[in-house]
């Protein structure tokens, strides 16, 4: 079929969605995917919730769009309350975006402003991480630290600083344990803002568990206090990318409640309208909020679809299922449950050199020899392989190459729906188990 449509991969054919029902999604030809990456850790609630529609629906009939400039909404005040008073300490307000790039940019310059607004202009630097993805837009992708995804467009990205994720698999020396190691790699925060001048950063940036770029890595016990401690030293943002992470996935509302810190500014996106609607949101201490109401009075940003009345209606219905159902305490045991079913499967497999993730959020990562961490070829694309047997044998799976630096490395990111039953989960391996095989297979 001829498409007018630039899609991601030109010269590839891809199966027309047609449902979704729970866990599945269903093509034309009537053959059903399990959705076990959420296409990409977003579809947290599965397909066609009756309950989220159910509010879109009824949203439509009042009112499907107020430009925020003129207004105010019902679903957007309720969808804030509903996040401010579930949200990690000292966070006062929400701002409306309609995706995670879009959060991420209006958190830097939240961020910015914020300084601005205090009498600290000359503070101008972000420091991010490695191997971090925090979006595909300009500003986004300048913090990023995919050198792959950063790598054309170098020209037009703005300054940003970055030091080395916290990667225990790959990056711990055998004679650190994992704190000293958590310590080291924390401590280069400390070193990169004391080379660029104490007062002249605004903030540090990183996803709790990093998604894409890493799959489902976690940091040490103790690295992320270590970092908040830095920060507040030199009176430095953090700002947390939850984009993905976050909204439950890991089995807490917020993946940083697992650390036992609180940002200044988080950006959520993906589970948060669960697919059913695009929507992202930045969420801040009341500290910022007050320096933007005492100062300039406004926040210099803004975006037609901010807030849109859909997209809250629909993500607070989809806040509201999670509560109401128990589902974090689903995230967990599916999560426990998961983690055992991959240790089965792939613990001793030959080629599987690391299995981890923490909740509903876990990934393997695929090496040539386990006792050496060696990389298949990054010309052999395994990671491409992986997805088109999964999905010929009906499973959804996020894999990805380049895990090491961008470009050697292959990993795969399971997120499957918080309504998954056992049965499902142990569908998801089998049939993970079966596709990597037969990959390896095809290029060893
Ligand atoms: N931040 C993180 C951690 C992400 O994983 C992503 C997307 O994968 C983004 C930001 C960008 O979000 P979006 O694709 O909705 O613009």
């Amino acid at each position: 079929m001829s498409s007018r449509i630039l899609h991601r991969t030109i010269n590839h054919a891809y199966p027309v969605a047609v449902g979704g029902e729970g866990i599945y999604i269903q093509d034309a030809q009537g053959k059903r995917y399990i959705d076990a990456s959420g296409g990409a850790a977003v579809s947290c609630l599965g397909h066609g919730h009756p309950d989220v529609t159910r509010a879109m629906h009824e949203q439509a009939d009042r009112l499907a769009f107020a430009h925020t400039s003129f207004f105010t909404t019902e679903p957007a005040e309720k969808l804030a309350d509903h996040l401010v008073s579930r949200a990690p300490a000292g966070i006062s307000h929400v701002y409306y975006v309609s995706g995670g790039s879009e959060a991420i940019e209006a958190a830097l310059k939240m961020a910015r402003q914020y300084f601005v607004e205090k009498g600290e202009p000359q503070r101008r630097h972000f420091i991010a991480r490695r191997q971090s993805y925090h979006g595909n837009t300009l500003g986004a992708l300048s913090i990023g630290g995919n050198a792959w995804r950063r790598q054309q467009f170098a020209p037009l990205l703005i300054e940003a600083h970055h030091i080395a994720p916290c990667f225990e698999y790959r990056d711990r020396r055998p004679d650190e344990t994992p704190e000293v190691y958590g310590r080291r790699v924390a401590d280069e925060l400390e070193a990169k803002i004391l080379e660029l001048g104490t007062d002249s950063v605004i903030a540090f940036i990183a996803e709790p568990v990093v998604g894409a770029t890493l799959g489902a890595v976690t940091a040490v016990p103790g690295y992320f206090r270590r970092i908040r401690e830095i920060c507040d030293k030199y009176g430095v943002l953090l700002i947390l990318d939850e984009v993905m992470c976050g909204m439950g996935r890991t089995g807490t509302l917020h993946a940083c409640e697992q650390e036992g810190i609180t940002p200044d500014i988080m950006a959520i996106a993906k589970g948060l309208g669960g697919g059913y609607q695009p929507i992202g949101a930045v969420l801040l201490q009341q500290k910022i909020f007050d320096a933007f109401a005492q100062g300039s009075g406004f926040f210099q940003h803004g975006h037609t679809y901010l807030g849109h009345p859909m997209a809250c209606a629909a993500a607070l219905a989809v806040q509201q299922v999670i509560e109401r159902d128990r589902l974090l305490d689903n995230v967990k045991a599916m999560g426990a449950h998961l983690a055992d079913r991959l240790t089965e499967r792939f613990g001793n497999h030959r080629h599987v050199g690391d299995i981890r993730g923490r909740g509903l959020f876990q990934a393997i990562e695929l090496v040539r020899d386990r006792a050496d961490k060696s990389t298949f070829d990054p010309a052999l694309k395994l990671h491409a392989r992986v997805k088109k047997e999964a999905m010929a044998r009906g499973l959804m799976c996020y894999p990805m190459g380049g895990t090491i630096d961008g470009r050697s490395g292959d990993h795969v990111l399971l997120a499957p729906p918080f309504i998954s039953k056992a049965e499902d989960i142990d569908a998801i391996v089998e049939r993970l188990g079966d596709a990597v095989d037969a990959a390896i297979g095809s290029v060893a």
